[in-house]
């Protein structure tokens, strides 16, 4: 087992990586408030992994609250679900929420652990690669609404994360590709050594090789909690989190949710940002090849959407929020594991950087 640390003062919380956690009563103990649990979790983790925890968690006062499964779900309805199990089960302050599942379920009961009752505490225990990699770490926690997608909620750290790769074995391939995309994003803005490491090991990961997903998932949360220790409420550096999501987003938004995973449109976006990059000279052809490469190797989409237009992108894009004092803010590359943010680049640069064939 793997354990790092996320360094916020006295807001600092333990994330331990390994195979089989779930079924490690141990770690899960010294982070619980008290004897009340109540697990959070969906119709489809459930019946995969709702066993497990609940036995590791055995001797406790446990509630169990079903959401269904989906970003669709991710609503101030099916908030309103969590709060009613804490309720019906006279959950008091002393709760603690443990979120069982993928990106949406621990946005939800994370944010329904900063609300219930002021706030309990929360322990998060992330099921996809993504929500292992990015969502479960750095406390951004809420909801979508209806005019915009994780328009309500708050910062709110957990107590710890706990992270079993085995569970990544019932994990649809395209959705384990879809965390790749998070994890060469890592490389690619801070860390060129983990850039050369995915290389070696981008086809184990695939294959789901223990010790290649702990290592990669350890070095991801790394860089992650590095960013989100020095800018945790994201006034400057922690948006460098974001590249290939501007013109990812642009390309969820205009395909409609669920026709493209967030990560195969990051990962579309991120060979824009690559390609835009290379065009302001920043980098060479070669690395900018190198890194689709890499994308490709892990299963993802590089060509965005043929039916979008640059005026498509445009307009999604001046909605984005990123977008600051009319000028658009871009993250883009200096070098491979080097991101800057800037709006600093001419139109015409862009404008080619949309037209691009990218077939
Ligand atoms: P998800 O939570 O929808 O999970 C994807 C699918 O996999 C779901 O159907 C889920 O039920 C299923 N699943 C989960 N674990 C499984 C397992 N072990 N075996 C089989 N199936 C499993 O999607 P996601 O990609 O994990 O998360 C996406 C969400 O995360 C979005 O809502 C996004 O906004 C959010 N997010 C938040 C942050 C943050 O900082 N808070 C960062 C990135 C993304
Ligand atoms: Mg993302």
């Amino acid at each position: 087992m793997q354990t790092l640390t996320v360094d916020l003062g006295d807001r600092s919380y333990p994330i331990y990586i390994g195979e089989g956690l779930l079924a490690r009563p141990e770690l899960f103990k010294p982070h619980l408030a008290g004897r009340q649990v109540a697990i959070v979790t969906n119709e489809t983790v459930a019946p995969l992994y709702l066993d497990l925890l609940q036995q590791s968690l055995s001797g406790q006062d446990i509630a169990t609250v079903v959401l269904p499964d989906g970003e669709v779900f991710k609503t101030w309805e099916t908030l309103q679900l969590i709060f009613d199990g804490l309720l019906q089960a006279r959950h008091d302050r002393k709760t603690t929420i443990i979120a069982l599942g993928g990106g949406v379920v621990g946005d939800m009961a994370g944010f329904a652990a900063a609300c219930y009752q002021r706030g309990v505490d929360f322990i998060q225990v992330p099921t996809t690669l993504l929500s292992q990699v990015d969502s479960s770490v750095g406390g951004k926690t809420g909801i979508n609404h209806p005019l915009g997608k994780n328009m309500v909620g708050a910062f709110y750290q957990p107590n710890a994360v706990i992270i079993d790769t085995t569970v990544l074995n019932t994990l649809p391939a395209k959705e384990l590709s879809a965390g790749l995309a998070e994890v060469i994003k890592y490389g690619l803005i801070c860390d060129p050594q983990f850039l050369g490491w995915l290389e070696e090991h981008v086809e184990s990961l695939r294959e789901l090789q223990p010790a290649a997903l702990i290592e990669a998932i350890q070095r991801s949360c790394a860089a992650k909690a590095r960013v989100v220790g020095a800018d945790e409420r994201e006034s400057g550096l922690r948006a460098i989190l974001n590249l290939g999501h501007t013109f990812g987003h642009a390309i969820e938004t205009h395909m409609g949710y669920g026709e493209w995973l967030h990560g195969e449109a990051v990962a579309a976006g991120t060979v824009m940002a690559l390609e835009m990059s290379s065009r302001l000279g920043w980098i060479s052809a070669a690395e900018r090849d190198r890194g689709i490469r890499l994308l490709v190797r892990a299963g993802l989409p590089v060509v965005p959407p043929a039916e979008m237009r640059p005026e498509d992108f445009l307009e999604h894009m001046a909605v984005d929020k990123k977008v600051l004092d009319g000028r658009l803010r871009l993250v883009l590359l200096k070098g491979l594991g080097e991101a800057v943010i800037t709006d600093d680049f001419p139109r015409e640069v862009l404008d080619a950087t949309l037209r691009a064939d990218y077939r």
